[in-house]
């Protein structure tokens, strides 16, 4: 591997950097432990440091986890690529590598220039930068942290059982309270029909109580009254009504009537002179019955004053 001074220059500043923060650097320290880095954090990693260092990208980066010996690489796949991102090689790896892939799909493919060259170096600068300024590492040990708690826990099914018991039991207890109101009700209307059924037995016989069919209770009928009846009647009962049948028919069934108040005496005189006559009996009470009832409201005027 041939670089210039200056990519060098870059690699000592970075590799200061991640000794400053007790990191492996990288090629020296290949014994040492590599920190893993949390899956979706490098993922994070991955995403910023292309919006960061290579904006012209469009596609999708698709994300594959990989781990032991195996780098981290990636392949394009039409627009998108695919990455599979080895987490326990730690941070260093992960940053050298992924400025390694945008080195390379960004100026490489076209400028043909050399991997570890200072234009590389520098991107590798950046990212760097951005895992320290972006508190990367601290996030991925407090997922790596919760990750680990959660391995170690599983459900707690007596707590799960107690609480459906609990629960189980408060709705029961629910149900029952609610039918022991139904209950409560029913009874107060028992109360109060098995009064009216006592009432009843009281108040009325057996066979008022059992039979199903009882007679009609009929309005008895007022006995039938002819027209001519009532008018007669009225004349007789007010003196003052007076009731006029021509006996001798003039022509084949003419009945010929006159009725009148003895106040209405000229009046009647002209009725006669002109054969205005009532020809059927029920017209005949009508009047008869108006005449009393006009009369009759004259007289209680009178009477009231
Ligand atoms: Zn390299």
């Amino acid at each position: 591997m041939r670089s210039s001074q200056e990519s060098l220059d870059w690699y000592k500043k970075i590799n200061d950097l991640w000794q400053a923060n007790n990191f492996p650097i990288r090629f020296r320290s290949r014994q040492e432990m590599a920190e893993k880095v949390d899956f979706n954090i490098a993922k994070q990693v991955w995403r910023k440091a292309f919006k960061q260092e290579y904006r012209e990208f469009k596609g999708k980066l698709i994300f594959g986890e990989t781990s032991g010996n195996r780098y981290t690489s990636s392949e394009k796949n039409f627009n998108d690529l695919l990455v599979w991102i080895n987490t326990s090689k730690g941070w260093s790896d992960l940053v050298h590598d992924l400025g390694h892939t945008i080195h390379y799909f960004k100026y490489r493919c076209s400028t043909k220039e050399r991997p570890h060259n200072a234009n590389h170096a520098t991107i590798e600068w950046r990212i760097t930068q951005l895992v320290f300024d972006g508190g990367y590492i601290d996030k991925s040990r407090k997922a790596l942290q919760i990750h680990a708690q959660r391995s170690l826990m599983k459900k707690n099914v007596i707590h799960t059982n107690f609480t459906k018991i609990f629960k189980r039991i408060q709705n029961l207890e629910k149900r029952k309270k609610q039918y022991e109101t139904n209950l409560k009700t029913i009874d107060t209307k028992l109360k109060a029909l098995n009064k009216k059924f006592m009432d009843y037995k009281r108040k009325y016989s057996d066979h008022e109580l059992s039979a199903t069919h009882v007679k009609k209770t009929l309005k008895p009928r007022k006995p039938y009254k002819s027209a001519k009846q009532h008018c007669l009647e009225l004349a007789e009962q007010y003196s003052y009504l007076n009731v006029w049948k021509e006996d001798v028919q003039i022509s084949e069934g003419e009945t010929r009537i006159l009725v009148w108040r003895n106040d209405q005496e000229y009046q009647n005189e002209l009725d006669l002179e002109y054969g205005n006559f009532i020809d059927n009996w029920s017209e005949a009470r009508c009047k008869a019955v108006r005449l009393v009832d006009q009369y009759e409201k004259i007289l209680k005027r009178k009477g009231e004053k």
